[in-house]
């Protein structure tokens, strides 16, 4: 790794800290001395994944669809980095409101870079991309260089908003960095998410509150990793001397087969005796398997995944048994333990 700035005394921004990968990132940052300004929901309550560290952050409810206010967050904070991670990222979801997607998703990373440009252009952008801009993929495993071809509203507005951070690179000269990220999880993952639907249930059948969890293609397979890891390539992206993008990936596929097993054998379950098939939740498999090469990462950035996913698959589970031993209903508390 090349261009390591010191961090102490430096000030970082994060849009969406309150959502997973926002409170692991903080964490990241205060422990090499940040300070930490996040960005929350207008209105909104503090997030209970930052509840744990809130008297070391500060918080701001500028809405990001507001370029006026967001220019003058700048001027107010005069961060040196900024982390994009705010925006819906539940994929299914995206086909019910696909014109707030897009304004949430695909605009405020765009009104964002053109308030650094007009504020402070020597501040350091980093913006939260996906597998999903490769969609229907033309090749796999899936680089820097393989052509975007988003096939869901979600893919479609982080697409642009990939091109946006691709242009105020090459065309204004901004260091303006896309981190195209697989799936990552981590106990702070919505319940949405198969990986967390599948952790909670085995917790709860574990526990004797549920007897069956409904589940669709087992056969679908996918690149995860977990959030803790990959928030550590954000950071180095924006320590780098020159700004690039990076495919952030295990490089790895498992099943929601591989997923279900794991997780029901960490408590001693067989998941075929628990997990049913239901014909309304079957999706057509992917014609193409999307899975990261993450190499261009490990060579600049000298990043691998610390986790692996029999570890992270157990470490889920046991957050979600100690959450319903505590009764604490939240599914986004911290796991015992953080900050
Ligand atoms: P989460 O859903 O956990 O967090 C997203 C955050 O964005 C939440 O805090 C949410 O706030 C906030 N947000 C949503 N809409 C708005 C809005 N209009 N204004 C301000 N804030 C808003 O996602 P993750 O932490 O998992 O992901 C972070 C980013 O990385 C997202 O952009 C996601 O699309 C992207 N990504 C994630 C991957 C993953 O596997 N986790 C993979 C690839 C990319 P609230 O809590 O109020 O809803």
């Amino acid at each position: 790794m090349t261009g390591v700035v010191p961090a102490l005394g430096r000030t970082a921004l994060i849009t969406g800290i309150g959502g997973q990968d926002g409170s692991y990132l903080a964490e990241h940052l205060l422990d090499k001395g940040y300070r930490v300004v996040g960005v929350v929901r207008r209105g909104s309550a503090v997030p209970a994944r930052i509840a744990h560290i809130r008297s070391r952050i500060e918080l701001s409810d500028v809405d990001l669809l507001d370029e006026g206010r967001i220019a003058d967050l700048l001027l107010a904070v005069r961060p040196q980095e900024v982390y994009n991670l705010a925006g819906h990222s539940f994929v299914p979801s995206s086909w019910e409101r696909s014109d707030l997607m897009a304004d949430v998703t695909g605009l405020a990373p765009a009104r964002l870079l053109e308030a650094i440009r007009t504020t402070d252009p020597a501040i350091r952008f980093y913006q939260a991309s996906t597998s999903e801009i490769f969609g229907n993929a033309l090749e796999s495993p899936q680089s820097e260089t393989t052509p975007v071809n988003p096939r869901n509203p979600y893919g479609a507005a982080k697409a642009f908003a990939h091109f946006s951070t691709v242009n105020a690179r090459e065309g204004l000269g901004l260091f303006a960095v896309s981190g195209i990220l697989y799936n990552h999880e981590s106990p702070r993952r919505g319940l949405e998410f198969v990986s967390r639907k599948v952790t909670d249930a085995a917790a709860r059948i574990s526990l004797g509150m549920a007897d069956s969890l409904a589940m669709g293609n087992l056969d679908a397979q996918r690149d995860w990793g977990f959030a803790g890891d990959y928030i550590r390539a954000m950071w180095l992206m924006l320590q780098q001397d020159a700004p690039r993008d990076y495919v952030i990936a295990s490089g790895t596929l498992h099943s929601v087969r591989d997923l279900c097993r794991v997780a029901f054998a960490h408590m001693g379950l067989d998941y075929e005796r628990h997990v049913k098939i239901d014909p309304s939740l079957v999706r057509p498999a992917e014609t193409v398997r999307l899975v990261g090469d993450p190499s261009r990462a490990r060579r600049d950035l000298g990043w691998e995944p610390a986790m692996l996913f029999d570890h992270l698959i157990a470490m889920m589970v046991d957050a979600d048994v100690e959450r319903y031993r505590n009764g604490r209903a939240h599914v986004g508390q911290p796991e015992p333990g953080a900050g």
